[in-house]
C-alpha cells in the first residue's frame, strides 16, 4: 500500500530557538538543510531554494537587491553556504530586456555569470529565474513524491484545485528555463494572494515572507497532499498483487545470480557498478498487477528520468515457478533489445544539433518477487538512480491509485535529456579515474599490504571490498576508507580464507554490494618458521591451508564470477621473495609461497582465453602495518639473526641490494599496475618488489 510508504506526516522541524541568531543567508541554508533531510520533500539534487537578501555592494558600498539561489549541480540536503549563487536582482531584471523569445530560452543561462554578486565561483543553475521572476523574498522549489504523483495524473489541474482550492495554482508542463521563470512570475501577478504552485510532470513551487513562512508552507502544502491521497487512495497499491515475494535470503540468492551477468552485458563501453533495493514499496511495485503497464509509460518528473533513463527493463523472471536458469539464458536477448528500443528513441526524436546518442543500457532492472537492480559509472549514482525509482514508483502508485498516470511525452523527455545545457554539464564533468567502475576484492585486506592496496585502487576510483578474519581490524580499516573514499566505496566481508562455504558467501556478499568482481587480490597471510625436524604436521598444514589452498579457493571463486560475468577478470597474488628463494628454517612456509606462485602460473595459463590474467607480487621484508610482522615471527627472526626485533628493519635493509626499506605501499603500487589496464599486456609474471635480491630474480 502506497500510504505504509508516505503516509505518515512530515515533522515541522523548525526551532526558533537556532534560527534566532542567524542571517538571512543562513536561514536559506538552515532552510534548505532540514528540507533536503526527507527524501519525501525531495530527491536527492533535486529542488532547490532561494532568498532576496539586501546586502552591500562590495564595489559601490550602495544596499542592493541579491538572490540567493542553490547553485548548479548542489544538493539542498547537503549543500554548503558555498553552494548557492548570488546575483544581483536589479541585473536579473535587466535580462527580461534581452530576451528574444522561447526558441532563444537556452541563450540566457549564458548572461547569468555577468549577474554574479561579490565575485562568488559558484555557476548559477538553470532554474535561476524560477527563482528569481518569482516576487517574494523566499522560495522553496521541491520535487515531493505526493505532489509529483498529483502533477504527473492524467487530470492533475483539476485535482490539484480540488485539494488547495485557489492557495496552490497550476501550470502546465514547460521545461525548466527562462520562459517558465517568466510564467511564474506572470502567475503570481495575477493570484497574488496564492501561496505557491503545482507544475504539471514537475514538482512544487512555494513562497512567503520570511524563511520560516517559506519553509512551514512547504511541510503544510506537501503535508495536505500527503493526508488527501490517505484519504482516496485506499485500494490495494498498484491494483493488487499477483505475484509472489521470495523470501528475503532467496531475493538476495537471485540477485547475486542476476547482477555479475546483467553487469558483463551492459559494461562493455564503462565498467559500471550494481545496487540492490528490495525495500517494501518497490517489492509492492514488482509483484502488482501494474508492473508491466506501469514500467512501460516510464517516469514523470524530469530528475526521475534523467537519472533512471526513460524506462526500466522488466526482467522476465516467475516468482512463482522461479528458475534463473532460464531467466540468465534471455539476458543477452533482453538486453539487446532494450537497447534497440533505446535507439529507434533516440532515431525517433533527435533534432538536427542533438549530441551524439550516449549509452543505450538501461539503468533500473525490474525482477519480479525479487526487487530492483540499478547499475551506474559508480556506486553512489547506482544507489541515487535506485533512490530515485522508488520516488518514481511512489508518484505512480499514488496518480494511478486517484487516476491515471501518465509518463512525460517522448519528445518532452528527449529534449530535456539531450538538452545542449545538460550535454554540456556532462562535457564539464572530470575524466574517470583509471579504474572508475572496477570493483575489487582483497583478501587480508585489514592488514599492512592489503589495506594499502585497498587505498591504492580506491584513490584511482575502484569500489573495494575488504576481506578478513580480524573483526576490529576490518571495522577500523573500513571506517578510515569510508572517511577518505566516501562510504559508496568500501564494503568489508569477514572471510576466513580456509573454508569453502566462507569464502563463497564473502564472494556472494561482494556481488550483492556492487554486483560483479574485476579484481581479486589474494594477500591473506601468515609465516611461520621452525626447523624441518621441529616443524609438526599442524604447523605444515597451517602454512599450507592458509596459502596454497587459501589462494587456491578465493580464486577458484573469483574465476567462476569471471566466467558467468564474461568481462575479463584480473587476480593478483601476494607472494613472497621466498617462494622463489629457500630460505633456511622456514621449509613450510617457503614450500606453501612456492606453491602459489606455481598455482597463479597454471591459472595464468587456464584464464587467458577468457581474458583474465594473473600475475604475482613477491614483497620481501615488508615490517611497517603488518600484522605477520608482530609477535613470533619477528622474535624467530630476529633470534635466527642474533639481534634485537628493533634491529630488523635495518637489517633488511642492508641486506638488500639497493639498501632501500620496503614498506606496502611499495606493493600496493605494483599491484596497482597489475590490476589495472597499464598492465593489460602481461599475465603470467611476477614483479618483486624487495629493494633488489639476486637469490630472487627470476628465471
Ligand atoms: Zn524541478
Amino acid at each position: 500500500m502506497l500510504d505504509k510508504h508516505q503516509g505518515a506526516r512530515l515533522a515541522n522541524l523548525w526551532d526558533d530557538g537556532k534560527a534566532a541568531g542567524m542571517t538571512e543567508p543562513e536561514k536559506l541554508l538552515y532552510r534548505s538543510n532540514l528540507l533536503g533531510s526527507d527524501k519525501r520533500i525531495t530527491n536527492y539534487g533535486g529542488g532547490n531554494t532561494s532568498a532576496k537578501v539586501m546586502e552591500k555592494d562590495p564595489l559601490t558600498g550602495e544596499i542592493v537587491e541579491v538572490l540567493w539561489v542553490k547553485g548548479s549541480g548542489g544538493d539542498v540536503g547537503t549543500i554548503k553556504m558555498d553552494g548557492f549563487s548570488t546575483l544581483y536582482m536589479d541585473k536579473l531584471r535587466a535580462l527580461k530586456g534581452i530576451y528574444r523569445g522561447v526558441e532563444f530560452e537556452d541563450e540566457m543561462v549564458g548572461y547569468l555569470p555577468h549577474c554574479t554578486f561579490n565575485l562568488n565561483p559558484r555557476a548559477a543553475s538553470i532554474d535561476t529565474p524560477l527563482h528569481a521572476y518569482v516576487p517574494k523574498p523566499h522560495v522553496d522549489h521541491m520535487h515531493p513524491d505526493a505532489i509529483i504523483a498529483i502533477a504527473a495524473s492524467k487530470n492533475s489541474r483539476e485535482l490539484t484545485s480540488k485539494i488547495f482550492g485557489d492557495e496552490i495554482g497550476w501550470l502546465p508542463w514547460k521545461r525548466p528555463g527562462y520562459e517558465l521563470g517568466l510564467w511564474l512570475e506572470k502567475f503570481c501577478q495575477e493570484n497574488p494572494d496564492a501561496r505557491g504552485v503545482v507544475l504539471e510532470s514537475h514538482g512544487l513551487f512555494t513562497w512567503g515572507d520570511t524563511a520560516k513562512e517559506a519553509y512551514e508552507t512547504t511541510i503544510e502544502i506537501i503535508n495536505r497532499a500527503i493526508a488527501w491521497f490517505e484519504t482516496e487512495n485506499t485500494g490495494p497499491a498498484f491494483g493488487g498483487r499477483s505475484k509472489p515475494v521470495l523470501a528475503a535470503a532467496d531475493r538476495a540468492a537471485i540477485a547475486k545470480k542476476l547482477m555479475p551477468v546483467i553487469r558483463g552485458l551492459i559494461s562493455a563501453g564503462e565498467s559500471k557498478v550494481g545496487h540492490f533495493d528490495d525495500s517494501q514499496a518497490v517489492l509492492d511495485f514488482v509483484t502488482s498487477t501494474s508492473l508491466e503497464p506501469l514500467a512501460a509509460l516510464g517516469t514523470s518528473c524530469p530528475d526521475h528520468f534523467l537519472r533512471t533513463k526513460i524506462r526500466p527493463l522488466v526482467v522476465d523472471f516467475d516468482p512463482a515457478q522461479p528458475d534463473v536458469g532460464n531467466t540468465l539464458a534471455g539476458l543477452p536477448e533482453a538486453i539487446a533489445t532494450y537497447r534497440a528500443d533505446y535507439a529507434a528513441y533516440y532515431e525517433r526524436c533527435k533534432r538536427a544539433d542533438s549530441p551524439a546518442m550516449r549509452d543505450p543500457n538501461a539503468v533500473v532492472y525490474l525482477v519480479p518477487g525479487v526487487g530492483m537492480i540499478t547499475f551506474a559509472k559508480d556506486k553512489a549514482t547506482a544507489r541515487i538512480s535506485a533512490e530515485f525509482y522508488v520516488n518514481a514508483i511512489n508518484v505512480m502508485g499514488g496518480a494511478s491509485g486517484v487516476s491515471t498516470y501518465v509518463g512525460l511525452p517522448e519528445q518532452e523527455a528527449f529534449d530535456i535529456e539531450y538538452w545542449l545545457l545538460e550535454e554540456a554539464k556532462l562535457q564539464r564533468m572530470p575524466k574517470p579515474k583509471s579504474l572508475a567502475g572496477r570493483i575489487a576484492l582483497v583478501t587480508g585486506g585489514a592488514g599492512g599490504i592489503g589495506k594499502a592496496t585497498a587505498n591504492r585502487l580506491m584513490q584511482e576510483g575502484a569500489c573495494v571490498v575488504l576481506a578478513d578474519i580480524d573483526e576490529t581490524a576490518l571495522e577500523a580499516a573500513q571506517t578510515e576508507l569510508s572517511t577518505r573514499y566516501g562510504k559508496d566505496f568500501v564494503r568489508s566481508v569477514n572471510m576466513n580464507v580456509t573454508s569453502e562455504a566462507a569464502v563463497e558467501s564473502g564472494f556472494g556478499d561482494a556481488l550483492l554490494a556492487f554486483g560483479g568482481l574485476d579484481i581479486l587480490v589474494s594477500n591473506a597471510g601468515l609465516a611461520t618458521s621452525a626447523a624441518v625436524e621441529d616443524t609438526t604436521l599442524a604447523l605444515w598444514n597451517k602454512n599450507m591451508d592458509i596459502l596454497a589452498t587459501g589462494y587456491f579457493l578465493v580464486s577458484r571463486e573469483a574465476f567462476r564470477i569471471f566466467r558467468n560475468q564474461k568481462a575479463g577478470g584480473n587476480v593478483v597474488f601476494v607472494a613472497s621473495k621466498n617462494g622463489l628463494a629457500a630460505s633456511p628454517g622456514a621449509s613450510a612456509y617457503c614450500t606453501a609461497k612456492a606453491a602459489e606462485i606455481h598455482l597463479a602460473r597454471c591459472l595464468a595459463l587456464e584464464g587467458a582465453s577468457a581474458q583474465i590474467r594473473v600475475n604475482v607480487v613477491n614483497p620481501d621484508a615488508v615490517l611497517r602495518g603488518s600484522k605477520i610482522w608482530t609477535g613470533e615471527w619477528k622474535e624467530q627472526r630476529a633470534a635466527a639473526y642474533k639481534m634485537d626485533v628493533d634491529e630488523l628493519e635495518a637489517h633488511y635493509r642492508e641486506r638488500s641490494m639497493l639498501k632501500l626499506s620496503v614498506f606496502p605501499e611499495d606493493i600496493a603500487e605494483a599491484i596497482y599496475f597489475l590490476a589495472s589496464d597499464m598492465s593489460a599486456k602481461s599475465t603470467g609474471n611476477i614483479v618483486n618488489v624487495d629493494a633488489g635480491n639476486a637469490q630472487s630474480f627470476t628465471r
